[in-house]
């Protein structure tokens, strides 16, 4: 085959059997290993979703709602892409049902069809694949990686199969389908069963579309029998089964599928010439991730959800994913627990539970459940002198509980909680207001990234090593700027603004080892080959704790 480096080439990446068992990190370690070989590649995640965006999805369902730098609200995968591949995903790189049909009836209204009957088929996947055109052209991508959430059986799925279907005959030479597929291995019977995934093959083909690759997910790697078998029955060519099996981190799967030369074939198929690749960086992550000689305990407090840690787990994935990123560069390993606010609650002598920590990250969240328990576990860590890290609402509940305990405020809190607290430290500005009067809740809260200036001196002037910062932001709630002198001067220092409009971005605690509130979620630009500043320096905190 010719090489053409010229034209823009796509991969789909599509769910068989059962959905969760990786397609996100399936596509992001692609990007990964053909990013390694110096091509420029993009991700797109499509959701089935009527959501506009994932702003108004429950995280204990959806999972963690990812931000961009622009401010999108999207699913979590997003984060995958960007911690796997340094690339900076926009709402381009995210497309959902309800944007599709949102957009197709606007250009109806505006009689942009001329006047043509406006069809589910063909005017839908027509929306969709000009979408992914125009991620592609926004990234200049050589490679763009389409992720189709869900699994192929799926009604709602359908359309996107189409779009993906389409493409295919239209540029024959530059499109190539991944099936992430699982294999069970059912204990009774002690053999990875392949039907499942013959069923999901055939169900894809019923949908037009031939895989070029399965990505047989499993407990253990899979057998040569068995890929052979897959080979045969799935119509596809030798090699062209990889095996993935569940790995000690996700990080190691850009590595078992380079090993399995995934990128030499992926590039083959394409007609891309294979250019070199660099995979040591991974390497060193992975020894790294492998070996240490000590641990840090950090306690995560929050409300607990009824489903239990595995959803919450999904729910705070980057933050998860920036502690971890932290201690392995650290050399420390990392050992993150759930710890419920409520408890404390319930039994205020449970809070010397956390004496058996070493750090306490309070995370974002929302509501008034367990908030008094969040606040009693900051009061220990301010006492107690134990390395605290308040993400958003993390930060707003510490400046409740500095204004109650040391400033004697004693009813001190955020609106969100007590609307006519005597003290409101944390309040709504009137946009924000004037948003919940009318119910205007979808992409509606101060979102994506502000710039913050640094004071120098400070603990996060020291970590960042700059003045000038940029984070991103998800909330409603802001520091109320009336208590901000009196704050600063009794201990709990302003360190961090956004000047542009006067907003508290940073609190820091004098006299403490490691004591800081941010506005921001930093978990989102940690990556695991260069860790987030604050992190490290939380993680630095609670070892020499
Ligand atoms: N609930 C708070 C607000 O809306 C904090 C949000 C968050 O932690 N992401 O301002």
């Amino acid at each position: 085959m010719d090489l053409d480096q010229q034209v823009p080439k796509f991969i789909f990446v599509v769910g068989g059997v059962m959905s969760s068992v990786g397609k996100g990190v399936t596509s992001a370690s692609i990007t990964a290993i053909l990013k390694t070989r110096g091509y420029n590649v993009t991700n797109i995640k499509c959701d089935m979703y009527v959501n506009i965006d994932a702003g108004t999805m429950r995280p204990t369902e959806h999972g963690e709602v990812f931000i961009g730098e622009d401010g999108i609200e999207a699913d979590q995968d997003l984060g995958n892409y960007e911690r796997f591949t340094g690339n900076k995903m926009t709402g381009a790189n995210y497309v959902t049902t309800g944007q599709v049909y949102q957009e197709v009836i606007r250009k109806e209204r505006n009689l942009e069809y001329g006047g043509e009957d406006v069809e589910v088929v063909p005017h839908v996947p027509e929306e969709i694949i000009r979408r992914i055109m125009v991620a592609q052209e926004k990234a200049e991508a050589d490679i763009t990686i389409i992720e189709i959430g869900g699994t192929v059986g799926e009604y709602q799925v359908l359309l996107f199969l189409e779009a993906a279907r389409i493409m295919k005959v239209r540029y024959p030479h530059d499109v190539a389908f991944v099936l992430v597929s699982y294999l069970p291995l059912p204990a009774h019977i002690g053999e990875m069963k392949t039907k499942p995934t013959q069923y999901a093959v055939r169900t894809l083909n019923g949908a037009g579309i031939q895989a070029n690759f399965i990505i047989a997910r499993g407990p253990e790697r899979l057998d040569q029998r068995r890929r052979d078998k897959l080979t045969e029955v799935c119509n596809l060519v030798e090699g062209t089964v990889i095996a993935a099996p569940d790995c000690d981190s996700i990080y190691d799967v850009p590595l078992l599928f380079h090993e399995q030369e995934l990128d030499v074939k992926l590039l083959e198929i394409l007609g891309l010439e294979l250019r070199e690749a660099h995979m040591e960086p991974w390497r060193d992550l992975s020894s790294r991730i492998k070996s240490f000689d000590k641990e840090i305990k950090i306690a995560v407090v929050g409300k607990y959800f009824a489903t239990g840690a595995f959803t919450l787990s999904d729910s705070y994935i980057s933050v998860i994913e920036a502690a971890k990123h932290a201690a392995w560069k650290l050399g420390v390993k990392p050992i993150l627990e759930w710890v419920d606010s409520e408890n404390f609650e319930k039994d205020p002598t449970s809070i010397e539970n956390l004496s058996a920590y070493d750090a306490i990250l309070v995370p974002g969240g929302f509501g008034s459940r367990g908030i008094e328990g969040i606040v009693m576990a900051i009061t220990y860590a301010r006492e107690h002198k134990v390395p605290y890290f308040g993400l958003c609402y993390g930060m707003q509940l510490a400046c409740v509980e500095f204004a109650r305990n040391i400033m004697g405020k004693s009813t001190a809190n955020t609106i969100e909680v007590d609307p006519n607290t005597s003290d409101p430290i944390i309040i709504l500005n009137p946009n924000q207001a004037k948003n919940i009067r009318e119910e205007k809740y979808g992409a509606t809260m101060r979102l994506g990234a502000y710039d913050c200036t640094l004071v120098s001196g400070s603990k996060s002037f020291e970590a960042y090593g700059i003045e000038d910062i940029s984070e991103r932001h998800r909330h409603r709630y802001e520091f109320n700027n009336v208590y901000k002198d009196a704050m600063h001067a009794a201990g709990l220092e302003i360190v961090g603004m956004n000047t542009e409009s006067d907003l508290v971005e940073i609190v820091e605690l004098k006299d403490h080892p490691f004591f800081v509130g941010v506005q921001f979620h930093p978990e989102f630009k940690s990556r695991p080959l260069s860790p987030h500043p604050l992190f490290l320096a939380f993680v630095q905190a609670g070892m020499s704790s």
